[in-house]
């Protein structure tokens, strides 16, 4: 068996659960969270060519389309995406005997795939670094300590034995999922061990820089324009030190929007100075919803907050949810909300 690279936090029965379900050939999906990002994507396709490598059949699903900014990553083209082909992925799912579910911690969070996902009787893995996971795997590798999914899977290998299984491929996805859902390295998550996995991606070929721009260097026009009117609509709300930022329906339209054109607003408004607590609210009328992130410094748990008002949920500073009222109603009921959780946000 080769060397452990670096200490991981999977238990020993959860890695003697694997290796079982992993020890003949199996059929396997690995699935990511709805609206998947980075993070969701990236891990699937790492885990997918690792998984390839020890000579299993697998295909990556997901939920809906992502953003075209991750779609150049190494075997991206081979997803299906249910959303647009139903009969597809449903008979790829039933056929599976291993199902990993990647990036989210429950089955709500895949949308019109969580039935299917419910009727299957493959043995699922669970991947994941959100708080409060289900229940539902065999084997749950859950740590909500980890900065991204991306993380975890290099981990995943190494306590399976095959860290040195890391290939160009696998280091390009999980290199892409870890700096995504650090904000580049920056937030509280990213401990020396992400800059130690991180470093083992580099050595087996993920080229950081290039990386970096074909994410974050890809902006079009009606994005940059869309960013300016959303710093317009920002509203700070100093006695709580709280930001927050509209966008309607009409605004995104009148934008071309694009899927991924809103990524990152949010953190314009968690930068000013004094606000520990900022939230975008985006209203989607195809979906009759209006879609909101959440994001904190410090102790402020967006997870709650999310929880308890929006039925999302994510991690401590960075969550998601969604609200069924307008977009007025929901931003009035937010200004409502703050008085109770004043000494959270005045005494952080
Ligand atoms: P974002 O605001 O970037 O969409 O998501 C921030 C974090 O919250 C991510 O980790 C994401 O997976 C999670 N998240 C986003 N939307 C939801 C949601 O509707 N429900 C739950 N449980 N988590 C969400
Ligand atoms: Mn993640």
């Amino acid at each position: 068996m080769a060397l452990l690279y670096l200490r991981h936090t999977m238990d020993e029965k959860t890695i003697q659960v694997v290796k079982n379900l992993l020890k003949s050939q199996q059929k396997i999906i690995i699935i990511g969270h709805k609206n998947p990002d980075g993070d969701a994507i990236g891990s699937c396709l790492g885990l997918s060519f690792f998984l390839r490598s020890q000579g299993h059949k697998t295909q990556v699903v997901m939920p809906n389309d992502f953003p075209s900014f991750l779609k150049w990553l190494p075997g991206v083209e081979e997803i299906v995406i249910h959303e647009q082909d139903v009969k597809t992925s449903t008979k790829l799912i039933d056929d599976a005997n291993v199902i990993f579910t990647l990036d989210f911690n429950s089955l709500g969070r895949v949308g019109d795939l969580q039935l299917i996902l419910e009727k299957s009787e493959a043995n699922f893995v669970m991947i994941d670094h959100h708080q409060q996971p289900d229940d539902y795997a065999v084997a749950t590798y859950s740590d909500v300590s980890m900065s991204s999914t991306c993380e975890m899977v290099f981990h995943f290998m190494d306590a399976l034995g095959q860290a040195d299984k890391l290939n160009k491929e696998i280091a390009t996805n999980l290199y892409t999922g870890i700096m995504t859902d650090t904000g580049s390295f920056r937030y509280p998550s990213t401990t020396s061990t992400t800059h130690r996995v991180t470093a083992k991606l580099i050595d087996a070929g993920a080229k950081s820089a290039a990386i970096h721009q074909n994410i974050y260097d890809t902006n079009s026009m009606d994005r940059m324009k869309l960013l300016g009117l959303a710093l317009n609509n920002l509203k700070v709300l100093p006695e709580y030190n709280t930001a927050y930022i509209t966008l309607t329906q009409k605004d995104l339209d009148d934008h071309n929007f694009k899927k991924g054109d809103t990524e990152g607003f949010v953190n314009y408004a968690l930068s000013i100075s004094g606000v520990i607590f900022a939230v975008i609210f985006i209203e989607n009328k195809q979906e009759n919803i209006v879609k909101i992130s959440l994001r904190s410094k410090g102790d402020f748990s967006v997870n709650e907050f999310s929880r308890n008002h929006y039925s999302g949920g994510g991690h401590t500073n960075a969550a998601g949810g969604k609200s069924s009222q307008s977009l007025n109603e929901t931003v009035t009921e937010f200004i409502s909300i703050l008085p109770r959780y004043k000494n959270e946000l005045t005494h952080a």
